[in-house]
């Protein structure tokens, strides 16, 4: 079926000023996060959230979703997935559990505690993939320069 233009679903915002981590809910945004994005993708991450939480891990960090009028990051241009609602950016986890931005490369860098959430969100099948840089993950595709964050590109629902 044909998919209207992705503009009309850009209407629901993950979090509101942090409110989601607040709530214990599991989703922690970073500053200046666009979090709006297609109904499936915000479904996606407050699942895949309350699941993390729920297994006793401090709040993940979500950054770039979508803006509502389809501002696309100068990193993705090549994807688009930020212009249409599909696109996620999360933050790796840290050791110390702050809630703040980590490079891979860096020692405040938890990779099994990473691994578990790019784990959890391929585990729901409804990951089309996911870039990030540490080639040590499996279950990612290592992309070169994405340290700082793994873009998720969700499977759009067919209907
Ligand atoms: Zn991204």
């Amino acid at each position: 079926m044909k998919r209207v233009a992705a503009f009309a679903y850009l209407l629901i915002c993950v979090s509101a000023g942090g409110a989601f981590a607040q709530a214990g809910s599991g989703v922690g945004d970073a500053p200046g996060a666009n979090q709006f994005g297609q109904p499936e993708t915000i479904e996606l991450i407050r699942e895949v959230a309350k699941k993390w939480v729920a297994s006793g891990a401090a709040p993940f960090g979500v950054g770039d979703v979508s803006k509502a009028d389809a501002f696309v990051p100068p990193e993705h241009f090549a994807t688009g997935d930020h212009k249409t609602g599909l696109g996620i950016d999360i933050r790796p986890i840290r050791k110390d559990n702050q809630p703040a931005g980590v490079r891979w490369q860096e020692p405040a860098y938890d990779r099994a505690a990473t691994q578990k959430l790019v784990d959890m969100f391929n585990e729901t099948g409804r990951v089309d993939r996911i870039a990030f840089g540490d080639a040590q993950v499996s279950g990612v595709k290592v992309y070169r320069g994405l340290d700082d964050h793994m873009h998720i590109t969700v499977k759009p629902r067919l209907n």
